[in-house]
């Protein structure tokens, strides 16, 4: 990997996601050599993936080069690799472009969607986790439009404009409500030639409230918003099944619908030599102590989603969110000086800023820990913080010019087919992405 020898021990970080990046700037200027690994050269910026499937952003404005987060930092290597294996005997990570030696390795791999096993979801479904997967997203909704001015067939008509969405999380909530906006505000005018009152948005969600992980007045507030803006929400639904046409359920309920977007579970992101019973918690998680070590390891670490860290408050491991992630970089950034400076390190505890979601124009709802309040005011915070919190002053500048315009304008200009998506080559494709 041409990355020189020094005098100052290495920490090989895989993952620049939220946990790898927080934790790469805690080490500029120490007396470490970074080495962070990842299989993209841009941070992506996931909470405002929907907004790129639904045309709100341009895909530029949510990514952010590694290489620049950490311009000018001394001792800091980026290397544009696919990590395949951890060989803990010898202490090498193998990646596609060679193999490099570490003293402390730190897995930051985050998460990638969870079909539960059912392959008929996953070759036919829609995942929406990185943004090659949201620009199909953004071109198979726009397709779907096209194609429905083109049928005399009422059925398939309807069926192109049928949207199904699995999973009433954040995710699911934002995007639904993002989609009948658009249904409302810019279908008529785009297709004045096409019965666009026709088109459904589905919410579909297994338990008996949206929002399961906030309080019971943001799931209810989320609702009634969703409701006034259309979106159909089905719940203590289960789907069960896709062909590509038709989604069954575990009731009487299916959906003739050419979309089904799956938003209803992540799993950790684990890596050979590290995938292995003794390592491995719920939804694939690697089990961490308080000082983010690995079971079973003093010099390998794991932060944000792909680790679980089991506590009396989090029995479950911390949220698979963003805050935890950066919460865990940081302090595992300073228990690692700790540790090369032969202190001992300090264990994490999880500061729980709280949690929101926004379900379109307005519209938002927020739990912190000590306020819950919801609409307007709500929707404002959910910006602000979104604003605070992505990647590079243009990113900002760009995703904040776009907000108000669209809110000015009742408008989503990035509605553009730049790559078409087939359906019948997913599989294919999701392959190479993960690859
Ligand atoms: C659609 C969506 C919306 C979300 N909304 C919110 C929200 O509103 N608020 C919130 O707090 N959280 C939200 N989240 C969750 C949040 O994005 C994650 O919890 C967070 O990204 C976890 O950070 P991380 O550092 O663990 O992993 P990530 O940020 O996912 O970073 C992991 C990095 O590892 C790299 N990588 C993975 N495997 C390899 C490999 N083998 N080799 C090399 N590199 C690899 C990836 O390319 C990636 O850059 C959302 C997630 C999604 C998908």
């Amino acid at each position: 990997m041409n990355i020189p020898q020094s005098s100052f021990p290495r920490v090989v970080i895989i993952g620049g996601g939220f946990g790898g990046i927080a934790l790469a700037k805690k080490l500029s200027k120490k007396e470490v050599q970074v080495v962070l690994l990842d299989k993209h050269n841009y941070h992506n910026f996931q909470p405002l993936l929907y907004q790129v499937s639904t045309g709100g952003l341009e895909p530029d404005s949510i990514a952010y080069p590694i290489r620049k987060v950490l311009q000018g930092y001394p001792n800091f290597y980026f290397r544009l690799a696919q990590v395949k294996e951890v060989n803990t005997e010898a202490k090498l990570v193998k990646t596609n472009i060679g193999e490099i030696a570490y003293d402390y390795l730190v897995v930051a791999t985050g998460s990638e969607t969870n079909f539960f096993g059912n392959k008929a979801l996953e070759a036919k479904g829609m995942a929406m986790k990185t943004i090659p997967q949201s620009l199909n997203l953004r071109s198979l909704i726009l397709e779907n439009f096209e194609q429905a001015l083109l049928t005399d067939d009422l059925h398939e008509r309807d069926a192109l404009m049928n949207f199904v969405i699995v999973g009433g999380g954040p995710t699911g909530v934002e995007l639904a409500g993002a989609l009948a906006e658009i249904k409302k505000g810019i279908l008529p005018k785009d297709y004045p030639d096409l019965d666009t009152r026709r088109a459904q948005i589905n919410l579909v969600q297994a338990g008996d409230r949206l929002l399961p992980a906030m309080s019971e007045v943001a799931s209810r507030k989320a609702e009634k918003f969703l409701e006034e803006l259309g979106v159909n929400v089905w719940k203590n639904i289960r789907v069960t099944d896709y062909d590509g046409k038709r989604i069954t359920t575990n009731t009487n309920t299916i959906f003739d619908a050419e979309t089904l977007v799956w938003a209803a579970g992540v799993r950790a992101v684990s890596l050979k030599g590290l995938y292995g019973a003794n390592y491995l918690s719920h939804g694939n998680r690697l089990r961490v102590n308080e000082f983010h070590q690995v079971e079973g390891f003093e010099n390998i670490f794991a932060i944000g989603d792909v680790a679980q860290m089991t506590t009396e408050a989090f029995p479950h491991g911390h949220p698979m969110m963003a805050q935890p992630a950066m919460q865990q970089g940081r302090n595992l950034g300073d228990n690692l000086v700790r540790l090369v400076e032969g202190k001992s390190m300090k264990p994490f505890v999880y500061k729980d800023k709280g949690s929101m979601a926004t379900v379109g124009r307005n519209k938002a709802v927020v739990d912190l820990p000590k306020f819950k309040f919801q609409g307007v005011f709500a929707w404002f915070v959910w910006m602000f913080v979104h604003l605070y919190f992505l990647i590079g002053f243009r990113n900002r500048v760009v995703v904040f010019i776009n907000w108000v315009y669209n809110y000015v304008r009742f408008d989503r200009e990035a509605r553009l087919i730049i790559r078409p998506f087939k359906k019948q080559n997913k599989v294919e494709k999701d392959t190479l992405m993960r690859d």
